[in-house]
């Protein structure tokens, strides 16, 4: 094992397994990054990363400045890290509906944390308008501003599609994964494309969001509603923008359920919603491909950011998620 010569070295780099449930269930080879190894514990650690050093490149922010952004929380715990490792503040504007279990880690790593209403994107009290007004308030701040800073997606072009290439060998048939800001996907899909044109690059959309209807009808349409947090979009982000998707598909959290359940029993990983989601359409995109093809998709968090709710019974039944409810089969 490599020594790395900081916290924030340890960004990134994340291993790739095979999921042996899922790639069964295809009758192919599902791979799956463990985005939940980082040191914050999920993806967002790496667009976090992304977002300081280009404001720091930029002369947008000074030493001892401050970091505003609104989240589901997963960015914050990264910008929060990043800003403890660089010696910034942070002010996290999260809404009150997320994980108690985020909101916790956030005041440990010493957020300033801004606890908002659950509402609209039109309305201006959403956490997005909350952050970056007080960004504009705050001297010597930057606003992160993850949905439409497209450092967001460059960290995944250079790294985490750069490392699946490496660590499939170059052997590669499709990736999927849902979106939040959509940095993952877009940035992950160009990255693959720039390897490999033919890379089938599909979006694995939730209920309650509107990108399936977009990529598939050209129309931004939402159905339904979803209880997994950090993903489901409404519109096109500047993330978004020009992310090369070949095909589509949507998954509910029954469905994502089912993963979150098996890969937990059957493999022990302990993964959030969003990554139960994902596995799904991966399955989905090897049976499309066929027999034997090689597909990747990203564990996005750690299941131990939910136990008071994605593995809490009580909770499951209040939402309708109970084992019994019907989400038992794949
Ligand atoms: N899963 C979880 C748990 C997340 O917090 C996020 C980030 N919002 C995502 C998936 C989606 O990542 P992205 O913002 O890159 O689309």
């Amino acid at each position: 094992m490599h020594t790395a010569t900081d916290t924030l070295a340890l960004i990134g780099h994340t291993p790739l397994v095979r999921l042996k449930g899922p790639s069964e269930a295809a009758g192919a080879e599902i791979f799956a990054k463990c985005e939940f190894a980082n040191p914050g514990a999920s993806v967002k650690d790496r667009a976090a990363l992304s977002i300081v050093e280009d404001a720091e490149a930029r002369g947008l922010i000074q030493p001892g400045g401050t970091i505003v952004e609104g989240t589901a929380g997963n960015t914050g715990i990264g910008l929060a890290l990043v800003a403890n490792a660089k010696g910034y503040r942070s002010i996290i504007v999260m809404p009150e509906t997320q994980s108690r279990e985020k909101m916790d880690t956030l005041r440990a790593l010493g957020a300033e944390l801004v606890l908002v209403p659950a509402a609209p994107y039109s309305n201006p009290g959403h956490f997005v308008h909350t952050s970056r007004r007080i960004a504009e308030e705050t001297p010597n701040a930057i606003w992160a501003n993850q949905f439409d800073n497209i450092a967001n997606r460059r960290a995944h072009i250079t790294g985490t599609a750069a490392e699946i290439w490496e660590q499939m060998g170059g052997r590669i048939d499709g990736f999927t994964c849902a979106a939040g800001t959509g940095g993952t996907l877009a940035g992950v899909g160009l990255g693959l494309k720039e390897k490999d044109e033919s890379v089938t690059i599909a979006l694995t959309d939730p209920h309650g969001a509107a990108l399936y209807d977009y990529y598939a009808h050209g129309e931004l349409r939402s159905e339904g509603t979803s209880v997994a947090e950090g993903i489901g979009q409404g519109r096109i982000t500047a993330n978004l923008d020009g992310a090369p998707i070949d095909t589509q598909f949507r998954v509910s959290d029954e469905e994502g359920m089912v993963w979150v359940r098996r890969l937990l029993a059957e493999e022990g990983l302990c993964l959030g919603l969003s990554s139960g989601i994902n596995v799904a359409g991966a399955v989905l995109l090897a049976r499309q491909l066929g027999p034997g093809s090689r597909v990747a998709t990203i564990l996005c968090d750690t299941g131990f950011r939910y136990l008071s709710t994605l593995y809490n019974p009580e909770w499951l039944a209040a939402k309708g998620l109970a084992v019994d409810s019907g989400a038992t089969s794949a």
